[in-house]
């Protein structure tokens, strides 16, 4: 789905919000302190990293 905003008696041609697309692994940072991967759009494990001190996050097998 594109999102324009395009406005035909002024002839303007909005800009197209689509690209680009980031891919999935450009969301992720590595943590320095506890070395584990996590997500940026995820605020509950941005805010775990920030900790001076923390222990990797626990995920399921
Ligand atoms: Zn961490």
């Amino acid at each position: 789905m594109r999102y324009r905003t395009n406005n035909e008696g002024t002839g303007y041609r909005g800009k197209d919000h689509d690209q680009p697309i980031k891919r999935e692994a450009e969301h992720f940072e590595h943590c320095p302190i506890c070395g584990q991967d996590f997500d940026m759009r995820d605020l509950g494990q941005v805010l775990h990293h920030a900790g001076a001190e923390h222990q990797p996050v626990p995920v399921d097998q």
